[in-house]
């Protein structure tokens, strides 16, 4: 059997151990120390330097304490993108609040403007105004930002953005991360950069970091013994994670490269294909490509994407169908859906191919052979 191609696998850039072997030095073994500030200030430089970053444990713990410091509680209703991987709606629950979940259009696949404003308006019209709005970036390209937050704005409602999947993605400039009232970072093993386990809450506003920070170690008032007024949380980042986070900065823009220049190859072999299609940049987007993605018309390419799956699954190759809309989730299917099934076909024609910045031309010939074979010649 040949070895593993995993979809999207960690990768080191060298200078990670440096920063956690500085951190056994000073005996930063803890969820506070330099790398935590550091990683922090790497962040907002990233980010155009106008952002405040709090790192914490995980994304979806970013995510949880967004909505905490949006007012989100219990009986609340907050809309949310349905496709998505159930870690953008969770949280919603967790505050026993309600999601409300909205379509995708189909050149972004992300959350649809014109069926988030029918949402809102329906919402409204059955007494309850949403508390937040939380679109995603799928796959590393940014959803209509522009537009959704045109149409929050308009309601007053505040945006909480996914961005886990897309830093390094833009806007005509303006960087996926800083685009809504709140934003969510992920640094889990598979996402473009890794600190084996982390997230980071980025806001515009210095005191909403703050207060993050604060919910995130225990919520401890001023004192000298332990004197609580608000429920806390254990959602920060450690300081040995952090130092991983520092090295992974210091190639980011090589991994965002990399990762669209695999797109670009990908790009290049599957086009002209009948019935295959992928997900273009509109004008003034920036993607980073974080996974290459497909569709699959059975009709007209002859096969389905299982076909393409399994057939990669025979040669040791990971790929995975994009994700299952929460629309779709038991665990969800019970609450209120705006949608007119762009993501459903997207979920059931929608490939993820191997897009890991550490795949090595051996291995993306690989891929392509089997690719080739399954969708015949071009
Ligand atoms: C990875 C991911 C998350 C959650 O991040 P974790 O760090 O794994 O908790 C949330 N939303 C999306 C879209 C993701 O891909």
């Amino acid at each position: 059997m040949q070895t593993k191609i995993w979809l999207s696998s960690p990768h080191m850039g060298g200078a990670e151990e440096q920063f956690v072997a500085e951190a056994f030095a000073t005996n930063w073994i803890a969820p506070l120390g330099p790398n935590v500030n550091g990683f922090e200030q790497d962040l907002s430089t990233f980010l155009g330097g106008h952002s405040h970053v709090a790192a914490l444990s995980s994304g979806t713990a970013a995510i949880h304490l967004g909505l905490i410091l949006l007012g989100v509680g219990a009986g609340d209703e907050v809309i949310c993108q349905s496709f998505t991987f159930s870690a953008t709606a969770n949280p919603i629950v967790y505050q026993g609040a309600t999601p409300i979940f909205v379509d995708s259009e189909p050149d972004t696949w992300n959350m649809s403007p014109v069926l988030l404003e029918e949402a809102i308006k329906d919402r409204l019209r059955k007494g309850k105004k949403p508390k937040a709005i939380i679109p995603v970036h799928l796959y590393g390209m940014p959803a209509k930002m522009n537009e959704i937050l045109e149409v929050a704005n308009r309601y007053n409602i505040p945006v909480l953005e996914d961005a886990a999947e897309a830093l390094g993605s833009s806007i005509d400039g303006r960087m996926c991360g800083t685009m809504g009232q709140i934003s969510a970072l992920s640094f889990n093993g598979n996402k473009i950069i890794t600190t084996s386990g982390g997230g980071a809450l980025v806001s515009a506003d210095a005191t909403i970091a703050q207060k993050a920070r604060f919910l995130a170690t225990q919520a401890r008032d001023e004192a000298p013994h332990y004197q609580h007024s608000h429920i806390g949380y254990n959602y920060r980042m450690s300081n040995l994670c952090a130092g991983v986070g520092r090295g992974q900065m210091q190639v980011l823009n090589n991994r965002i490269a990399t990762r669209r220049a695999i797109f670009g190859r990908y790009a290049g072999l599957l086009s002209g294909r009948p019935g295959i299609s992928i997900c273009h940049e509109p004008e003034g987007y920036f993607s980073n490509r974080w996974l290459t993605t497909l569709l699959v018309n059975p009709a007209e390419a002859g096969v389905t994407r299982e076909d393409l799956r399994l057939a990669l699954e025979k040669e040791n190759i990971e790929s995975r169908p994009l994700w299952k809309p929460m629309h779709l989730q038991p665990v969800f299917e019970q609450y209120p859906y705006y949608g007119e099934g762009v993501s459903d076909k997207l979920f059931e024609n929608g490939l993820c191919l191997p897009s890991g910045s550490n795949l090595s031309e051996d291995e993306l010939q690989r891929v392509f052979v089997v690719i080739e074979r399954v969708l015949g010649g071009a």
